[in-house]
Formats: structure tokens, sequence, C-alpha cells
């Protein structure tokens, strides 16, 4: 195999032009001032890198300023595809997060005219420095998917976010992106590092390795005003760009404002503005305001490139924004030069160029479009198609034919698109085509075999680094001009028209004839409760009729375990339910079900669709199960009233072993209805999030006073709409525990909350998810009681997860334990310990 026959998806992405992106509202044609811009961009032979952690970490300003000010070719590596953060748009999180913010950074991109790769590390959560990272990311793989997007992208110079020096100052994924990234620089010119890539790319050295430091990194903008900055330079990323209408900051907040699931919607700047960088490796003998001073980025870098500089200087100044087709002479001679380029890597990049330029400036517009969203094996679809030229050409132009491999559709058609006579002629085909038995279901490649902490699992090398999958189908345009061939490809998507929004495209997706899903991720079991579980069966082509089977783990009773299914319209969906007792011997495990259609095939995959409008409509295909959890739990006092803050998990948590929850609102929150309760919980968050809860605050102390338990979780003291958290002085700091395995030393083991209504053992620390908690208390009033001490590796003990004090006849606690983590995890240890502190008022009263 050679670099000329593999299909990898990176080298795919790699020669992408950006205008290729498609998004829900379908493709548009570049105008005559983007056809300019593109035509300078084609005239600039160089790359660069930008390298950091997550999405979000990229500096949008510097990413949009190298594409389209230098207008190099300007790449993102984010390490991670944010897996493992929050989402303020939807209930997405952990790996279906990750794969809307893998879209929302190629919106980005497609905004600041970047492109974007990862690496197989997941975003596992926070730690606090590189070494705890890179114990849960596997160091070696992550550098040799480092290593591949360097070879496979060839840049000049690599840029990273944050700064390798300095370990422990920010999030550890950050530290240890940056500390990487100098390794890969180094390594990717080292024919001995992972010499099977050199199978399918060279070796390659960027020139430079630059730190894009900021005033974030001094602690303050004043700071950074004042700094020492002789060994920095600077660039004004502040530059207009008449042919785009636009700033290089406004186009950086639009690029930011894609990452809408972290709330990063942002005003525009305009303006003069710095960005600052500072050398980290290679040369840079010439210290100007240019990063790649002394770099050669035109066509001379290339053997037989000078003449090839010369006509699009020449197609630069002559360009007539009015008649685009004018230049087409002149492209064609230029493409003839350069598909005779003796360098096939620049051949490539160059020639995807010219020939979007070529198809804008004859106004060319291909479409692909299946009536049906979505298909399985098997089927036969509707596809119809759409060719038009709309400018005149100088040549006779031809569609040859139209190739869908997958589908089996060659179309040999000899039709003349664009003649003068006949220009601005629209050609409209409709087929029938099969889906072929043996096609595979469309997942996010990443998410297609199971995963571990830290990494994905990407068995195939060559599909590393890619953004995303290639579409399910694409079209082989193939197309004469004169003497010049062309092939353009088009993805096959599916078109729909909503009479309040016009035109909605999205990607077209082959699924399984049927999926399978359990309502509840986890089921909590205490004791001997019976629940029922909810499992829907919904058809993915036009009927499908077999069996459901349920199977359960070792010692659980399941009734019934099978039904016969028989559906007769594609997307209907069917609900049965289930009884599940954990037996005498049951212990946790997973609960899977599967539909086995007439012909014994086996579909045990849950179908969730993402659908959000500024992104791709995605689909991902994961295995259908539930976890089944069997703990020993004792409760004493079971109504809880609940205050949802931020947003959290907790009320159904608790309701699914046995408690009744309420959730408050403000007008519940009266001195007598208060008084029904055992205990009340304050979500996460509230006293940052609730305007109204301060003034609610003397009423829930008078609750405690009066014997009621007070359980509030964790704020931030940033943006805290309170000065009074607890009854006492109490005051909240940044402290965490980001190793869930952290030893946990009770502090007074004859304390209540150790003890009643369930005896608390060390086992009952273990199995915990993520971490142990976060943003502790820091300091209060000695009539607090810390109880549980712990810390990270190489940390002195924190004693803020968790306070109590008496109160009156009640208790008040404060506590930054990450319940919010553990309780719909499903870990035993976490129920048994909360169980007890929804307890305490009650256990004051014990003997
Ligand atoms: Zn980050």
């Amino acid at each position: 195999m050679n670099i000329n026959t593999i299909s990898s998806h990176l080298l795919i992405v790699l020669l992408l032009p950006i205008s290729l992106m498609v998004s829900a509202q379908g493709q548009r044609q570049a105008d005559a001032g983007e056809i300019l811009h593109k035509i300078q961009k084609l005239n600039i032979v160089g790359s660069a890198l930008y390298v950091a952690a997550h999405p979000d970490d990229e500096n949008t300003r510097l990413i949009s300023y190298l594409s389209n000010e230098t207008k190099v070719r300007t790449a993102y590596l984010s390490l991670t595809r944010g897996d493992g953060g929050q989402n303020l748009i939807g209930p997405e999180l952990r790996e279906k997060l990750g794969v809307i913010r893998t879209q929302e950074l190629l919106a980005a991109r497609a905004t600041d005219g970047g492109q974007q790769f990862f690496s197989r590390a997941n975003d596992f959560g926070y730690s606090k420095t590189p070494k705890e990272t890179l114990n849960i990311w596997d160091e070696e793989k992550v550098l040799e998917d480092m290593v591949w997007v360097i070879r496979n992208f060839k840049p000049d110079i690599m840029i990273n976010r944050f700064d390798h020096r300095t370990p422990g100052t920010t999030h550890g994924h950050h530290t240890s992106s940056a500390m990487l990234s100098v390794k890969a620089f180094e390594l990717a010119a080292d024919s001995s590092a992972y010499p099977n890539q050199l199978k399918y790319v060279d070796v390659w050295q960027p020139s430079r390795l630059f730190f894009n430091t900021s005033w974030w990194f001094y602690g303050s903008r004043e700071k950074f005003a004042e700094a020492d900055k002789s060994k920095l330079t600077s660039v004004d990323i502040g530059v207009y760009y008449p042919l785009l209408g636009l700033s290089n900051n406004e186009i950086a907040a639009l690029a930011r404002s894609q990452h809408k699931c972290q709330g990063f919607g942002t005003d525009l700047d305009r303006g003069e503005q710095s960005e600052y960088l500072e050398l980290i490796k290679g040369n840079w003998p010439n210290r100007q305001k240019d990063l790649f001073s002394d770099l050669e980025l035109s066509w001379n870098r290339l053997e037989n490139g000078l003449t090839i500089g010369q006509m699009v200087q020449i197609l630069e100044e002559s360009f007539n924004p009015a008649a685009p087709e004018e230049s087409l002479p002149l492209l064609l001679e230029t493409r003839k030069q350069i598909l005779e380029l003796p360098d096939p890597y620049w051949r490539k990049i160059k020639l995807a160029e010219i020939d979007e330029i070529i198809k804008a400036c004859i106004g060319l517009y291909f479409e692909f479009t299946a009536e049906e969203a979505t298909a399985c094996p098997g089927a036969t679809i509707e596809v119809a198609m759409e060719a038009i030229a709309r400018n005149p050409v100088p040549h006779k132009l031809t569609l040859d034919s139209l190739v869908i491999s997958g589908l089996s559709i060659d179309t040999s058609m000899h039709l003349t698109l664009g003649e003068l006579a006949r220009v601005n002629q629209d050609h409209k085909w409709y087929h029938q085509a099969t889906i072929s038995e043996n096609e595979d279901y469309a997942t996010p490649y990443w998410l297609e075999y199971p995963w571990q902490q830290g990494m994905y699992t990407v068995p195939d090398p060559l599909k590393r680094g890619a953004p995303e999958d290639p579409p399910a189908y694409e079209a082989e345009i193939h197309l004469t001009l004169g003497e010049h061939n062309f092939t353009y490809t088009e993805p096959l998507q599916h078109k729909k028209v909503d009479p309040a929004i016009g035109e909605i495209y999205s990607p077209f997706y082959i699924t399984p004839p049927a999926v399978v899903s359990f309502e509840e991720e986890v089921l909590v079991f205490a004791d001997d409760q019976v629940k029922t579980a909810r499992v829907k069966v919904k058809a993915l082509q036009d009927s499908i009729s077999g069996q459901l089977k349920i199977t359960a783990p070792k010692g659980w009773v399941i009734q019934p375990q099978e039904f016969d299914i028989a559906i007769q319209s594609k997307y209907d969906e069917v609900a049965f339910e289930i009884k599940i007792q954990a037996g005498k011997k049951a212990t946790s495990g997973d609960l899977f079900a599967a539909v086995i259609d007439e012909s014994g095939k086996r579909h045990g995959y849950q179908l969730s669709e993402i659908n959000y409008d500024h992104i791709p409509k995605q689909l991902v295909l994961l295995p259908t199960q539930t976890r089944l959890i069997q703990l020993e739990l004792e409760k004493a006092g079971d109504k809880v009233g609940y205050i949802m803050g931020a947003g959290d998990e907790i009320p159904s948590a608790l309701q699914q072993v046995g408690y009744e929850v309420e959730l408050l609102e403000e007008e519940n929150i009266t001195a007598a209805h208060l008084a029904d309760f055992d205990a009340i919980v304050i979500g996460i968050r509230a006293y940052n999030t609730i305007e109204w809860l301060n003034r609610k605050q003397s009423i829930l102390f008078e609750y405690i006073e009066k014997g009621g338990t007070l359980i509030t979780q964790y704020n931030t003291s940033y943006r805290l709409k309170t000065d009074q958290i607890g009854p006492y002085p109490l005051k909240i700091s940044r402290e965490r525990v980001t190793d869930e395995t952290a030893p946990m030393k009770m502090l007074d083991e004859k304390h209540p909350l150790f003890n009643y209504p369930n005896l608390i053992e060390e086992e009952d620390f273990s199995n915990w998810v993520q971490e142990r908690g976060l943003y502790f208390a820091g300091e209060w009033d000695e009539r607090y009681s810390p109880l549980l001490s712990a810390h990270d590796e190489g940390e002195p003990d924190r004693l803020g997860s968790l306070l109590i004090a008496p109160y009156g006849k009640g208790v008040f606690v404060y506590t930054g334990i990450s319940w919010f983590r553990q309780l719909p995890a499903g870990v035993p240890g976490a129920y048994r310990l909360f169980a007890n502190l929804l307890a305490l008022s009650q256990s004051q009263t014990q003997p």
C-alpha cells in the first residue's frame, strides 16, 4: 500500500477544502470576494499546527489570523473531544458530549478557515498535574497520534496553547498537551519513532515551535502589561479583511461562539489587538512580527514552483469579481502546471484548492440527496442528483459520469453542462439504489470498540487523528472542460423542507433494522425491591418481526425475558415492561436487550440522535445495556426536599432507592411546608445559580433549628449569591481531590455519620468514579466538625469535603463530595453514606 492508494480518513480530511463542509443549511457557493481570497491563499505554500487539549482551548484569533492573514493551511490538534465537561444545551454527557464538541470544533474551523484533528485520548475529568493525566492517558499512544498528525499535515510551525514548563498551574491535560507537543516536534522527524507510520507518510521536521502566551499565564492583565516581553513576539490579530467583510477578531469570535454546549457565545471584537508568542524550539534569526520569517512560503519552495507563483500572481491581479469566469483560461493553465509538480504532497493539496476555485468560477453546483434520512443494509433508496453550471465557460464542459461506488450507481452521461448556449440549465436525475447487505452501521469511529478511561480504541491506524468518519456515500462527479479532467465529490445527504425554516440538510446514515433501548442507564436496587423497567424497540426499516430477548447477569430475576415483536412501519416504536428483582446471590452487572429477527440476526444497539441547529445531525449507536446495581442500604426517614441548582440527577437517584423526593421551588419554601421533610438537600451550585435562594436562607436555617437536616452541596466562591452559606461562618475554597481512589480517612469513626443507619467501612469508599470531590470548604468556624480527610498524591490532607455543625435541634452539612457523580453512577458506598447524611437529625435522637 502506498500513499496514493490508501483511503485514510486523515488524508481525505487533509484534502477537503473548507467550502465542502456542509451544515444543516446546505452548501453555499463562494462569492466573488471569497474566490479572490482563495486565489490569494493558493499563492501561499505553508502550514501551521495549533496544539492544545480540549475543544475551546484553541485560540481562534490566532487560528483565523494564520488561515486568513498569513494564509497558510492551519489546523488545530485537540488531544481530546471534551467528553468530560458539562452540557449547557441538552442532556448529552460523556461520549455523546464528545460527539457534540467534535462537531462544534468542525463548525468553528469552518468559520475560521482551519482544519481539525484529534488524538485517541479522552477527557476523563479534571486532573491537577500532567503526572496524573499521563497516568490515565496512554502517553505512548497519544504521542503516536500527535506524530501521525504532524507527519500527515507537515506544519512549518507548531504553536502550543499551554506552557510545558509549569505543571500544576492549570489543568493537567493542558500542561500535558504542551509537554507532549515538545516531544512530538522532535519525534516526527525521527525515523526510529513509530516506524509503522512510515509505510504511509514520511518523517517531518517542523521548523519552529511556539508557546502562545497571554495575560492569563501572568495572573492579570496588569501584570502582563508590566512583564518583560523581550523574549516574545507579537502579531496584530485585529486586521480587517475587506474581501470577507470581517475583521480577524470578528471571525475568531464567530468561531468561538460555535462552542455552544459550553456557553461560549461571545461578543465580537474589532480593532487592533496583539497576540504574543514565545519561541520554544527551532531558530528564528529574524525576530520580526512574522512567525514564518526566513521560512519560504511562496511557490519558490517547490521545484518548478516559480512559474506557478507568477501565474497565480497574475490571476490575483486580473480577477474580475463581476465575471469570475474570465479567470478560467489562466486557471486552467495554472492547473496544468500544478499537475506537473514533482512534489506529490503539495501537488494534491494545491490541485484540490485550484479545483475548488475553478468550481466556484464556473458556478458549478452539485447535490446528492436521499429521500430517507436513514436506511438499513439491503434497503432500496431513492436518490436525487442535481448538477448545474451557472457561468459561461471558454471550452466545452461535459459531465461524463456520476459514480457512487457503494450504491452501484455509475452513469455515463456525456451531458454538456455549460456550453454558452446552455448556461444555467439545471439538470436533475432520480435513481433507485440498493444498499449492500454488508454495509457497516454508522457510528463515530472512536466509539465503535469498547474503550477505557483515558483512551479510545481505534484499531485501524489510518483512522486515527481524523475528526469524524467520511460520509456513508460520496458521489464522484467526473467532468471534462476542454482538455482538462476533473473529479469532484459530494456527500449523499438527506434533505427535507420545513415550512418554518426552509431546507434542512442532514448526513445520510446507515442503521440496523431495529434499535433497542432501556429508559434508565443505571438501576439501583436496595434490598429486595421489585422494579419495573421499560424497554423500547424502534423499527428503522419498513417492518420488523422477531423476538426481543433480555439477558440478565447471574442471580437476577427478570420477568418476562422474551417478547414477540411485530412492527409494521418505519420509525414506529413499541415499549415493553419487565420486572426486575435481585435474587439472593445477585451481584451488580449489566442487563442486555436485543431483537433477534426472523432470519436469526441479533440487533442489540441503542440509537442516540443528536440534533442541534448549529451542527449536522449525529447518530450514535452503542450496545443496549443498563447497569443493575445491588446494594445493602438502610434508610431512616424517607421524605426529602430538593432544591435544584445548576442541574444534577440526584433526585431520581434517591427515588431509585425508595426515597420520596419533592423538588422545591421558591413558593414552596415556607416554614410550614419544610416541616414535612426528614431532610432538605440543596443541589450543586444552587447559591451560584438561583437568584431567590438567599432570600430563603432564614427559613432554611429556622428549619434546621427546629430539628431538620440541611445538606448543602458544592458551590463556587466566585459569583456566590449569599455571604452566609451556613449558619456559622464558612469559606469555600478551590480545593478538590481529583483521584477517585485517594484514601478517605474517617476522622471520628464513632460519629453517627459513619454508624447510623448504615455502618460505613473502608470498602464503602471503593469503586467511586471520576473524583472524590471539589470546591471543599477552606476555612470554617470551630462549631463545624470536619469528618473526612483525603488528599491527592503529593498534597497535604484536605479536611473540607464534609463539615457538620449542630444548629438548634438540627444539623447543617456542607459537602464538596461529588455525590452528583457517584449516585447516578450507582456507587454503593456513596449511597450508604448519603443515606446516613439524610438521617443525621434522627441519629441525634438515637441512643
Ligand atoms: Zn481546556
